[in-house]
């Protein structure tokens, strides 16, 4: 038996970090809104979970960040171990916040569900989209699906449902069923070249944010909720079936590799299973068509070694969600869904860029020159980590004038002895692909 013919103006298909956000501020500024889940909240998922001070700042004004701060660690300072250079400062503040939290998925999904009922969203869990439904034309004019689990009913048909809206947007992750649905075209794609593996520690005695980065390692802790800490490694993704073998040799090996870090954690306990993630694809979709839209990994998907995926999703649902705004208002839907690309690639390609070049997992000797040059400036390490947690531009910083005068006239003579690009040289040395779809790979300098 179908539940019934739904009427929306919008429906979501998944409730994570982008679909419950896009929902929510959809809903508030009074759209019919349905937004479905498979999973059931509070649920967890296969991610680390550092939220950068942009992400932070988007989840106070929405509202949703009072709940998070209540139970979770403020990391305002970090500290970068690179080996022979270690820098250790503030984020830089936006829209008044200036700290990183890393909230488990468990709560920081769950507060976004709730905040997007809470406007007027109709939130259902536990529903599997299995199908997009069309009109003639072929534009998307809805969902099919069921319930799944608690709440079924008996019979082949029960808990299936059948809802229309204007528009469906697939906020359902990097393996996007919307996306194959309706064949979203793919651009930027970049092969995956790390794995990640990470665990949760009690009794480790490390600072709330740190993160080491070795040759072809990169190590984050970040203390986050009931007292855990944390910590991640990436690798390059040749290593990885030798590293599934045993993983937690593996992981301590790594570890051992950063300072007194394995000794530190060997000391704690394991709150948790080691969890490994393998599948990390860099690619953009073409977010938008006749009907439907992409938000979130569904639309742009990148390494997680550089942490930004839960902030782009945020970004990206306050793109869409202005856009659909306008478009529904009687802007003319599709147009405004082609701003909306416009302005999500112009805000993620920067993003993208230093994300693939911190994923190269080298630390170049130029690198390590501007490590060391501003390490005793706290104005200017505020400012290089203000470009790893995306709240500046690492486009810009890359440019020659800003990296030349960071370095001093010393470094800039040293590096040009050694024959180096000097702003090539920094943050990962890529240059960030324009706008206009040249990604042509980043040319790291290894030291
Ligand atoms: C190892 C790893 C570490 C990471 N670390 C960080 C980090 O520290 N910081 C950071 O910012 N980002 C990190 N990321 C990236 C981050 O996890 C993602 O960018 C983020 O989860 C994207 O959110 P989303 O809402 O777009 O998609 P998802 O979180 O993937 O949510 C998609 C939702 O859609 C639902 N869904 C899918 N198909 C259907 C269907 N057919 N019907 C109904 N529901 C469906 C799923 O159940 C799921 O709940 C990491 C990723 C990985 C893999």
């Amino acid at each position: 038996m179908e539940v019934g013919q739904m009427d929306h103006d919008v429906i979501v298909v998944g409730t994570r970090a982008a679909g419950a956000a896009t929902a929510m501020l959809l809903a508030r500024a009074g759209l019919r809104v349905l937004a479905v889940d498979r999973a059931r909240f509070p649920s967890d998922t296969l991610s680390t979970h550092q939220v950068q001070v942009p992400g932070i700042a988007r989840l106070g004004r929405w509202g949703v960040l009072d709940r998070i701060a209540a139970v979770t660690p403020a990391v305002p300072v970090v500290r970068l171990d690179a080996g022979s250079a270690v820098l250790e400062g503030r984020y830089p503040a936006v829209d008044g916040v200036d700290a990183l939290y890393g909230p488990r998925r468990t709560l920081l999904d769950a507060a976004l569900v709730d905040a997007a009922r809470a406007a007027g969203a109709e939130v259902r869990e536990g529903f599997a989209v299995e199908e997009l439904t069309r009109d003639p034309e072929g534009r998307i004019t809805g969902i099919r699906g069921r319930l799944r689990g608690e709440g079924r009913g008996r019979g082949p048909d029960s808990g299936r449902m059948t809802a229309t809206a204007r528009l469906v947007i697939g906020a359902d992750g990097k393996r996007s069923m919307t996306a194959q649905a309706v064949g979203a075209g793919s651009y930027h794609v970049r092969q995956p070249v790390t794995f990640a593996c990470y665990s949760y520690w009690s009794g480790v005695d490390v600072p709330p944010g740190s993160i080491h980065v070795r040759s072809g390692l990169t190590v984050p802790a970040f203390h986050t909720n009931d007292g855990l800490v944390m910590i991640a490694m990436f690798a390059p993704m040749a290593e990885f079936d030798r590293f599934r073998a045993d993983p937690e040799a593996g992981y301590l090996a790594a570890l051992d590799r950063c300072g007194d870090l394995g000794e530190r954690v060997r000391a704690g306990v394991r709150a948790e299973p080691f969890r490994l993630a393998p599948d990390v694809p860099n690619l953009f979709r073409t977010p938008h068509g006749p009907g439907w839209a992409l938000v979130g990994d569904a639309g742009v998907v990148m390494d997680p070694v550089a942490g930004q995926g839960i902030s782009n999703a945020f970004r990206d649902a306050e793109l869409l969600a202005a856009a659909v705004v306008r478009g529904l208002d009687g802007g003319g839907l599709d147009e405004a869904l082609a701003g909306y690309q416009r302005e999500r690639d112009a805000a993620a390609l920067p993003v993208f860029a230093m994300t693939r070049a911190l994923a190269t997992l080298r630390v170049s000797g130029g690198q390590r020159l501007l490590l060391s040059a501003i390490a005793d400036d706290p104005a200017e390490t505020s400012r290089f980590l203000g470009v790893l947690a995306g709240a500046a531009r690492y486009d810009e910083y890359l440019r020659p004038g800003n990296v030349l005068g960071r370095l001093g006239g010393g470094v800039v003579r040293r590096l040009r002895r050694l024959g180096r690009p000097v702003t090539a040289a920094c943050v990962g040395g890529g240059r960030a692909p324009t706008v206009a779809g040249d990604a042509t790979d980043a040319t790291p300098v290894s030291g």
